[in-house]
């Protein structure tokens, strides 16, 4: 597992409102029982309260799941998120200063069985398979719960454009009580990457260009080029990410989860049809038999045991079922969005002109060391641009992103 995570407070705020954390399990024991862990919160709320709310989240989210000792750790998950929400609400009723806080909660389950979300808000889980990008999670943000009403369909869509992006429809914190998403079981395979981060990444960053770096760098580089990218693009926000490479066999799923998992499960009753039809059957045939039809009435009750016994069977089947994909059953709707993700000639021109923008910026603001790492490292990139060398571009830009990000940080912190 290759694991990076970073938050950042962006160029404009002055506080960082976004708080992470994971667990990584430890030994196969562990990975069995609860797997890996990761979550990310974007607090909102006055001063204090935002970061509070977000920092409860991620610690309460992460105490509650490893204590549980229930077996089941898509249920273990989505009771984390619920006893965080009664907390953090408990908190802000107790304290006038942190009346209302609230968080967004972003939760991602690596188990045996395949990945599982636990989400509340708008922050976000991605997964990225070869060239494609996947969103997880829904956006509970009035955008998205309009377009899921219907009557709006694209983003270009005027009245959709006139909504503030921002508002979000539920978070942990302001109500005693929550709705809590479960997306999954989604399958995990050597390779794949997954992302959760907060809006401040997502708005800034389109999800293809996400697809896109996470597909084409190491793990570390993605996760740095992402946040400095948000960054140079004006940074409006908080940016908190956690990018994951499911780089060790064990995690694949479903293939292995037959030998590797064996959790306890509630056996499912049997289907009231079948109960009702022998139950007519048997009663027609103690009638029948009443009536000293004898014939009809052993057939009748041979018919109704053959019912009762198919009930029986189905109900066997679907709890002895090898594949605990099924026994779970997928959960939500996700993934909702899905993108395909080639380097591209338009991506590359978009990191070209967020570098051209930041060279103009530097030179206005006399960042010198910045001017002087843009320049040698520039005509290489564009050299590869211009020879339609895609994905060494993309290498290329994303190494400026990085380096030029770390000369304006310390010309800003002087
Ligand atoms: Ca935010």
């Amino acid at each position: 597992m290759r694991v990076s995570a970073l938050t950042d407070v962006g160029m404009r705020r002055r506080n960082n409102q976004d708080s992470f954390g994971y667990q990584l399990a430890d030994g196969r024991q562990a990975w069995e029982r609860h797997g890996h862990m990761f979550v990310v919160a974007d607090g909102m709320g006055a001063h204090a309260a935002g970061e509070l709310a977000s920092r409860l989240a991620v610690d309460l989210v992460q105490h509650h799941y490893g204590k549980c000792l229930q077996t089941e750790p898509v249920e273990n998950l989505r009771r984390a998120l619920i006893e965080a929400n009664h907390e953090i609400h408990r908190r802000g009723q107790a304290n006038i200063e942190f009346r209302n806080m609230g968080t967004t909660c972003s939760a991602l389950a690596l188990l045996p069985e395949g990945a599982v979300c636990a989400h509340v808000g708008d922050s976000r889980v991605y997964r990225v398979r070869g060239f494609e990008i996947e969103q997880l999670t829904f956006d509970h943000s009035l955008v998205w719960e309009m377009q899921a009403v219907g009557g709006i369909q694209t983003t270009t869509d005027d009245q959709l454009l006139t909504i503030p992006k921002n508002v979000i429809t539920r978070s942990l914190g302001p109500n005693p009580h929550v709705a809590v998403d479960i997306e999954g079981p989604f399958s995990i395979k050597c390779g794949d990457r997954f992302l959760l981060c907060s809006d401040g990444l997502s708005g800034q960053l389109t999800d293809t260009e996400i697809g896109v770096l996470l597909q084409l760098l190491p793990i570390e580089e993605a996760a740095r080029t992402m946040l400095d990218l948000a960054n140079l693009r004006g940074g409006p926000d908080n940016i908190t990410l956690i990018a994951v490479e499911a780089s060790d066999s064990i995690i694949e799923s479903p293939e292995n989860q037959q030998e590797t998992i064996q959790r306890p499960r509630k056996l499912r009753p049997i289907d009231p049809r079948f109960i009702i039809v022998s139950g007519i059957g048997l009663s027609a045939s103690v009638m029948l038999g009443m009536l000293d039809q004898w014939l009809v009435a052993l057939t009748m009750f041979v018919i109704s045991c053959f019912v009762m016994i198919a009930g029986l069977m189905t109900r066997g089947s679907s709890s002895d079922s090898a594949s605990v994909d099924s026994e779970i059953g997928q959960r939500g709707r996700g993934p909702y969005r899905r993108y395909v993700c080639h380097a591209d000639a338009a991506l590359v021109q978009r990191m070209a002109d967020t570098i051209e923008a930041i060279l103009q910026a530097a030179r206005e603001n006399q960042w010198l060391e910045a001017i002087t790492t843009i320049e040698a490292m520039l005509p290489e990139a564009s050299q590869a641009a211009r020879e339609n060398q895609l994905a060494e571009a993309i290498q290329r830009y994303s190494k400026i992103t990085i380096e030029a990000m770390k000369r304006i940080r310390l010309s800003r912190a002087v």
